[in-house]
């Protein structure tokens, strides 16, 4: 299930007085989450999260209104794909001031993993043992159980506490990408078309729609893929493949978190699809 599609400050953003977000204050129905995925599954009564984001109080809600758990937080684990604010700054809410959570696997790569257990408030959490740490390592898959395995693929992204990964999720029938950031499409040592080929969905990084959306700052500091340089990539693989694609991890600025906007139809046009808050995924 997709909880989430916004980039690490939500939409609306905090302070953002312009255009793109009057919508969104104006009215709650076109606000939407920081990127997160659930994974649920229903024989075994498990859930997981991919992401513990800023706005995992009202997530892990949306999550118990389809799968109730007997236990708060009813989470059998925790992915992160790296520490930037959007996807792990929710697992404070694990510690003692709010849920006072028992063991909660969280899974990170090894400097990641020695970032949380040795830098406070993050520390803490270990120490109280509200979540157990569980270093990952690259493209050594975790078998949840025996329907379910995950694999993290180091991506290019800035790293300043953590390195950054994406999440291959298997199920018995269907397999997903989990990409929501990475510098450039051509900075990864991987290419992106052969990942798509062995999935069936593909949740991929579209912070930005092109360069001209930050005025004032420069955004060699942030790269991420334009959707445009994204659309042009993936205009050239078969409609199949390009189907298989969501857009996710949406900046405030972005237009396609505005149904009416050109922006949305371009991407319509081109046969790539765009993740919405609330779909889930039958695996
Ligand atoms: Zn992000
Ligand atoms: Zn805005
Ligand atoms: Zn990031």
């Amino acid at each position: 299930m997709v909880l989430g599609v916004a980039q690490d400050g939500g939409y609306p953003q905090a302070g953002c007085r312009k255009a793109c977000c009057a919508r969104a204050w104006t009215d709650p129905a076109a606000r939407r989450h920081i990127v997160s995925l659930a994974l649920v599954d229903p024989r075994s009564d498990q859930r997981w999260l991919f992401e513990c984001t800023p706005d995992f109080r009202e997530q892990l809600h949306a999550l118990d209104e389809i799968r109730q758990a007997t236990t708060a937080p009813g989470l059998d684990g925790i992915f992160l794909t790296h520490a930037h604010i959007g996807h792990y700054g929710g697992l404070l809410q694990l510690g003692r001031e709010v849920l006072g959570a028992k063991a909660v696997p969280v899974h990170v790569m090894p400097r990641f993993s020695d970032f949380l257990r040795t830098q406070g408030p993050w520390s803490q959490l270990v120490k109280l043992q509200n979540i157990e740490v569980r270093p990952l390592a690259a493209e050594a898959p975790i078998r949840l159980n025996e329907r379910l395995t995950v694999t993290a693929l180091t991506v290019p992204h800035r790293d300043e506490f953590s390195e950054t990964v994406a999440f291959r999720i298997e199920g018995p029938r269907k397999k997903i990408l989990f990409l929501p950031d990475i510098d450039k499409w051509e900075r990864w040592e991987r290419a992106i078309e052969q990942e798509l080929a062995i999935v069936d969905i593909a949740y991929l990084d579209a912070t930005f729609f092109d360069g001209a959306e930050l005025p004032g700052r420069d955004m060699r500091e942030i790269p991420h893929p334009f959707v445009v340089e994204s659309l042009q990539r993936f205009g050239k693989l078969n409609p199949r493949e390009r189907a298989k694609i969501r857009l996710i991890h949406l900046n405030h600025t972005n237009p396609l978190l505005n149904p009416e906007s050109d922006a949305v139809r371009q991407v319509k046009d081109a046969g790539l699809g765009l993740a919405v808050q609330g779909e889930r995924v039958e695996m």
